[in-house]
């Protein structure tokens, strides 16, 4: 395998302490790093670097972890910029909402899928972000979501079985036998996922409903995540902790209490500020769950209806002006927290062995992720290589210089 030399780094930020500064997102200035298709091998001063098969010289661009983005919902058909638009104008429309996507997706073919979806997927690859989590939840039948699992695993390892998105139009009068199906029938046809999610919420899945689907799932050998509190608090957080999820996603509305639960567990709080911004909602508060000691990621949550969002640049700097985090906590949030929400430890940091996915931006600090925002800083995004997967066409320039 290749071995190649990143030098001329103006600032690394690694996510390992010890191999920085100290602080949690590790900075080193003047560094390099080595790697070769899969790994970080080196990461040290320029003036220490070793020699390797190729060089690249960053000429003072700031480098950071590739970003992990744990929550989306990449794979739909359509578009629903009406809903977006009379929301922001403050007008009453229903459109259908999810049922729209729903039956959009349901009437696309497999190809429309992976070019629609691409698309998007591309648009986070060149935005930085190297691993990405995708969910199902557009098909709410057993065949149609079994596609959708089996076409998220052409993008993804981080495939989520979402079956409990919402009650489907057909079942509105009987949403019990929904629920069943979802556990029961639904969940067999989808264990290839990895994870299986509920939408836990007024006007979803209530606790015990979703306590249904959340343990046929773990039976069916999946770790588990779950959206809670996006739009009233109806004790989804409680659930999740009692179920040692990895994740809870909002946390828009959260209690005291729950802020103590979210603390003393290995649950991570994912913050989906996009959705917030798309929904004109109030932003929950990073700061108030960062100081109570909560571990917090960061995510688009891109799908069609309340956070059109593919860009992770824009969800730092959401984060930073309007959820109280500092900078560094939000690029950590982003990419090691996310890895946390995910429960992996080979991404979202820059310690060797960790996979070689890092991002070099067009700027001499990370900080100016947020500071420019609505600008790509992005210059260029080495990913690991992974097997198996379509989307081979994305970013990796190799730019030799
Ligand atoms: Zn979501």
């Amino acid at each position: 395998m290749v071995a190649r030399l990143l030098t001329n780094i103006g600032e690394l930020l690694t996510n390992d302490p010890e191999l920085g500064d100290l602080s949690a997102v590790g900075r080193l200035r003047d560094a390099a790093l080595v790697v070769d298709d899969e790994r970080v091998l080196w990461v040290g001063r320029s003036s220490e670097a070793p020699d390797a098969d190729e060089h690249y010289d960053a000429r003072g661009a700031a480098v950071v972890p590739g970003f992990v983005d744990s929550h989306t919902h990449l794979l739909f058909a359509g578009e629903r910029s009406e809903e977006f638009e009379a929301r922001m104008a403050g007008e009453r429309y229903d459109g259908g909402g999810i049922a729209r996507t729903v039956e959009a997706t349901r009437a696309a073919s497999d190809d429309q899928l992976r070019e629609e979806s691409a698309s998007r997927l591309g648009a986070l690859r060149a935005g930085g972000v190297t691993t990405v989590e995708v969910k199902s939840g557009y098909a709410l039948d057993v065949e149609g979501e079994a596609r959708l699992v089996r076409l998220a695993r052409e993008f993804t390892d981080e495939v989520t079985f979402l079956g409990a998105h919402v009650v489907p139009r057909d079942f509105a009068s009987d949403r019990g036998a929904y629920v069943d199906l979802v556990a029961g029938e639904m969940m067999r046809a989808c264990a290839g996922a990895t994870w299986t999610d509920v939408f836990c919420d007024e006007g979803a899945f209530d606790v015990d409903e979703a306590r249904h689907v959340l343990e046929a799932g773990r039976a069916a050998g999946h770790p588990l995540r779950l959206h809670a509190n996006q739009i009233r608090d109806i004790g989804a957080i409680a659930l999740a902790v009692e179920l040692d999820c990895a994740s809870v996603d909002h946390c828009t509305f959260v209690g005291d209490t729950d802020v103590e639960r979210l603390a003393h567990s290995n649950t991570v709080a994912t913050l989906l500020p996009g959705a917030d911004f798309s929904t004109r909602s109030p932003y929950p508060s990073g700061r108030r769950l960062r100081d109570a000691g909560v571990v917090v990621a960061l995510a688009t949550d891109c799908n069609p209806g309340t956070s059109y969002v593919t860009s992770m640049s824009l969800i730092i700097a959401l984060a930073v002006r309007e959820m109280g985090l500092s900078v560094d906590e939000a690029l950590w949030s982003a990419t090691r927290g996310g890895a946390q929400a995910l429960r992996r430890s080979d991404v979202g940091h820059l310690s060797v062995g960790a996979r070689a996915d890092l991002v070099i931006l067009d700027a001499p600090r990370a900080a100016h992720v947020a500071y420019r925002p609505g600008t790509s800083l992005v210059r260029e995004v080495w990913r690991a290589a992974h097997a198996g997967e379509v989307d081979s066409s994305v970013v990796r320039h190799d730019t030799r210089r």
